[in-house]
């Protein structure tokens, strides 16, 4: 792990990137606005173009080819989200993540009360 001055690698990256996208993601409205779903759009689009990685912006590039974006509320972008990342965990042999604890991890914190 490269200390904390030094430019991020591909690996923290990634992390802050998940956590960006995963709390957008968990925080989006239900019923969006014409204007958010645009936006949202625009924001995943850019990815393949300006992720600074450049294999993982063209491999996630061919995976938003084959499986459009759902911006139409939380959950299903939440949804879309959590399956896009775990064809990147299965790529580099990580454990999948269960798609029903999105919102535990990314919105509401577990029932135990310990990250409140
Ligand atoms: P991360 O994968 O960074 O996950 C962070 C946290 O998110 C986990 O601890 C877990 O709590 C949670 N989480 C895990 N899976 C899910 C899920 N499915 N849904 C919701 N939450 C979840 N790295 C490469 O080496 N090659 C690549 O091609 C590559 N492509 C990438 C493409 C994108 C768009 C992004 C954002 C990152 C990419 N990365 C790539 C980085 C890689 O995905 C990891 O971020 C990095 O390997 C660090 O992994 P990690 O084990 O720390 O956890």
């Amino acid at each position: 792990i490269p200390p904390a001055h030094c430019p991020p690698d591909v690996e923290q990256l990634g992390q802050a990137t998940w956590a960006f996208l995963h709390s957008a993601a968990a925080y989006y409205p239900e019923r969006p606005t014409p204007h958010q779903r645009a936006n949202m759009l625009n924001l995943l689009h850019a990815l393949p173009v300006l992720y600074p990685c450049s294999h993982c912006a063209s491999d996630f590039g061919e995976k938003i080819k084959q499986h459009p974006p759902d911006v139409s509320g939380q959950r299903p972008l939440s949804r879309w989200l959590c399956e896009r990342h775990n064809e990147v965990n299965e790529k580099l042999g990580k454990e999948s993540f269960d798609c029903h604890k999105t919102d535990e991890r990314w919105r509401d914190g577990p029932e135990d009360g310990s990250c409140d």
